[in-house]
């Protein structure tokens, strides 16, 4: 009898044991060795300033520059990432920097990869812009079937994906103090998306434009609402703030320098593309052209067949 009890203690034990691991292994690569894995990485969190901590994506597509706030009394998390899994490893980075009991999560804009996160995280408070929560509203769901259509990877990562339901909602600024430090947060759509919101860290100067402001990559004109006048605007806003380190939702961490990077490329962009348009060109064809313009001009910026959806953007709201 003994014996059998000491048997079934070792059977719990070495059961504990491998869930535990196999947890860990689940959210740095796919268990069964698949080449994209689309979900946060545990053990890269970097200090960044003394109250903000990142979670860098390592330019892995499908995963974001994840933002981990402490503050005296509560700790904000900025994009906890694709689905449960990705949720749950930085909920245990968070765990690593704070031990704050308040918690509150937010997103820079609907995309699956920014918000599905917030599963893992059912006591956090929930807070959004009006607009992000229109997106969710009327596109949220069709975003991540669409994300969960990529690949067999994604589809597994984002199975019981759902939105939470939000605790407050602001229409244009918020702040919240988290102890010590306090966070801005700042509508700045329509820009990527209608509900594009930005998270500026008032005492640390750091600020994370979500997809406004990337190190090298060009700009996604993502939603039909998408505006390159907003999207100025609201560069010129952001870069009034100053920041000394700015965290794009995707790319390389990097400081104030990206936003008048973005900045000047947009607005070429924008001169460019009004200037064939006067000639009478179609949006089809400024695209095609400014595609290949784009990528002699810009050789160390990823993805430089945005160019057509912005275009599209210009034509649509220039009469
Ligand atoms: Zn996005």
């Amino acid at each position: 009898m003994q014996q059998m009890l000491k048997l079934a203690v070792f059977t719990l034990l070495v059961t504990l044991v491998t869930t535990a691991t196999a947890q860990v292994f689940n959210t740095t690569r796919s268990p069964k060795g698949d080449k994209e894995w689309p979900v946060v990485k545990e053990g890269v969190t970097v200090k960044v300033s003394p109250h903000v901590y990142a979670i860098p994506s390592e330019s892995v597509p499908g995963v974001p520059n994840v933002g981990i706030i402490v503050g005296s009394k509560a700790t904000m998390i900025i994009d906890p990432g694709m689905g449960r899994l990705s949720g749950e490893a930085v909920a245990r980075e968070m765990a690593k920097v704070s031990k704050n009991t308040e918690v509150y999560v937010v997103t820079t804009h609907l995309h699956p990869e920014h918000t599905t996160g917030e599963l893992a995280f059912p006591q956090a408070k929930i807070i959004r812009a009006a607009a992000e929560q229109k997106d969710i509203d009327e596109s949220g769901m069709y975003w991540v079937n669409i994300f969960s259509k990529r690949s067999p990877e994604r589809a597994e990562i984002l199975k019981d994906a759902t939105f939470r339901t939000a605790d407050e909602i602001f229409e244009r600024e918020k702040t919240v103090d988290l102890g010590g430090v306090r966070v801005r947060m700042l509508y700045v759509g329509p820009a990527h998306t209608l509900g594009d919101t930005a998270f500026y860290i008032e005492e640390d100067r750091v600020l994370f434009p979500g997809d406004l402001a990337m190190k090298e990559i060009f700009p996604a004109f993502a939603m039909p609402q998408s505006s390159m006048r907003a999207w100025l605007t609201s560069l010129e806003m952001l870069e009034r703030l100053k920041p000394a380190h700015v965290i794009g939702s995707h790319g390389d961490l990097a400081d104030g320098s990206i936003l008048s990077a973005n900045h000047e490329l947009l607005s070429t962009l924008q001169t460019r593309t009004l200037a064939l348009k006067r000639e009478g060109k179609t949006a089809e064809a400024t695209g095609k052209l400014l595609v290949e313009e784009f990528k002699t001009k810009y050789p160390a910026w990823d993805q430089p067949v945005r160019v057509i959806s912005a275009v599209d953007a210009i034509y649509k709201e220039t009469p």
